[in-house]
């Protein structure tokens, strides 16, 4: 202890002192007294007091942007002080994050006179700090922001914007107004299912406690960007019917969250397709079907099917290969859905050279002339390398009382019919 000289101690004091300012937030002016060498780079010598706030405390997390005008709103009540006042900083200067502890010290209140002592925290420190709050960010970035709702007050309070700051922003207005200025950030398509979930009368009537309800539109975030967002509302847990406090959350749906929904869509592709030919695979036109029949029997639309396979085919393999083969295939299915596009008609691969069709709304009688027509194109259409095949086609109806697997026997039969009338033709059952 009586080591420390006076001397001493101001120099402990100054080394870690990176900054002295006297500001007056009422008339929007600060003065530098002192600035470390680093700080220049930062702080003006002087200049306006509502720039510094929104430079020391109002910027994204990791990096010095400035953000959106939209946002501004919560810039009101930031550098109001009412006494004495400390808090911890994170500042990008020169592309290096800083940790700094901003201190706040009046000099008279009533003309808004303060002096802000800036120290640069040990840097082990302020190292372990970041650690700390990478691990804080991860969770938090999931949300831009999370609020209390109080609709019978018709007010919000505690709002944390987690891009900006982990402590609460006492910002002071009321719900009603605030989702007016709110309802400007959403994306113009989604603004009237917002102001609808967002509707207090909605709200009370829709919401029992404990009731959590979820939109997911596009928002403007902190830097001006749409991104997708999960807006959230959950009415707290309370014994009373007339007691209506919501919280309200808005979650940062990830670019890996959508990265990974496209993954899986593409997956789901890959199991429902055919590789080859781009069409629904078996069990695909399997699930179609059964899909089709609940169909037929919920509303009565009338479902019939219809089976394709080449003739001959075999011999194309064996004449010119079986890569051409493929190639003929898939001549094949574009030539059924290209002359099948207009109507609701959903193609499959069932198997090798044979292919199925699920249609929907088409009854035998027209479904006969739709597969004649096909026939004919088919028979008439000159392949690529190949030049001509043809084709024999099965048709049924779907009835009520048939299960799929029925339904299929049927078709099955039909095909088979008609390969033994000669080929080239259709036959129904
Ligand atoms: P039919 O008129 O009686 O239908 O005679 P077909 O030769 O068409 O009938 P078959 O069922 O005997 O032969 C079908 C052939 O289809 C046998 C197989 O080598 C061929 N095949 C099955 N899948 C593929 C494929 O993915 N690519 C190619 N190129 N050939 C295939
Ligand atoms: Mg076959
Ligand atoms: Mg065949």
């Amino acid at each position: 202890m009586k080591d420390y000289t006076e001397n001493q101690i101001n120099d402990i004091l100054n080394k870690s002192l990176d900054a002295l300012l006297v500001v007056n937030s009422k008339e929007d002016c600060y003065k530098a007294i002192r600035r470390s060498e680093e700080m220049t780079k930062y702080i003006e010598k002087e200049g306006s007091y509502r720039k510094l706030i929104e430079k020391l405390l109002f910027h994204l997390n990791d990096s010095s942007a400035k953000i959106t005008d939209d946002y501004q709103i919560f810039l009101s009540k930031m550098g109001e002080f009412h006494g004495k006042y400390s808090r911890k900083l994170n500042l990008l200067i020169n592309e290096k994050r800083h940790s700094i502890q901003l201190l706040v010290y009046p000099i008279n209140e009533t003309t808004g006179d303060f002096i802000f002592l800036l120290y640069n925290l040990d840097q082990s420190d302020s190292e372990r700090e970041i650690e700390l709050e990478n691990k804080v960010k991860t969770m938090q970035e999931t949300y831009l922001f999370s609020m209390y709702v109080d609709l019978n007050k018709d007010s919000i309070s505690s709002i944390n914007v987690s891009e900006i700051s982990k402590d609460d922003m006492q910002y002071e207005v009321k719900y009603s107004e605030w989702r007016m200025m709110i309802v400007n950030m959403i994306w113009p398509e989604d603004q009237e299912k917002f102001l609808k979930i967002t509707d207090p009368i909605n709200l009370k009537s829709q919401m029992k406690p404990l009731k959590t309800i979820s939109l997911d539109c596009q928002m403007k975030n902190l830097e001006g960007k749409f991104i997708w967002v999960k807006l959230i509302f959950g009415r707290t847990e309370t014994s009373s019917e007339q007691d209506f406090r919501f919280v309200f959350m808005v979650q940062n749906i990830h670019d890996d969250s959508i990265k990974l929904f496209n993954e899986l869509k593409k997956f789901e592709k890959q199991a429902s397709h055919d590789a080859l030919t781009g069409v629904y695979n078996h069990g695909r036109i399997e699930t179609e079907l059964s899909n089709a029949i609940e169909e037929l029997k919920t509303n009565g639309t009338p479902v019939s099917l219809m089976m394709f396979d080449i003739d001959y085919f075999k011999k194309i393999n064996d004449t010119y290969g079986h890569a051409t083969g493929d190639d003929v295939l898939v001549e094949f299915v574009n030539t059924i859905i290209l002359n099948t596009k207009n109507k609701k008609i959903v193609t499959g691969r069932w198997g090798g050279e044979e292919f199925v069709c699920v249609c929907y709304g088409i009854e035998l009688k027209s479904l006969e002339q739709i597969a004649d027509e096909i026939r004919e194109t088919i028979a008439i259409n000159s392949f690529a390398t190949i030049g001509h095949l043809t084709c024999s086609i099965g048709l049924t109806q779907v009835s009520k009382t048939d299960t799929e697997k029925q339904a299929f026997i049927r078709l099955d039969k039909a095909l088979y019919n008609a390969k033994h009338n000669g080929r080239n033709c259709i036959a129904t059952l």
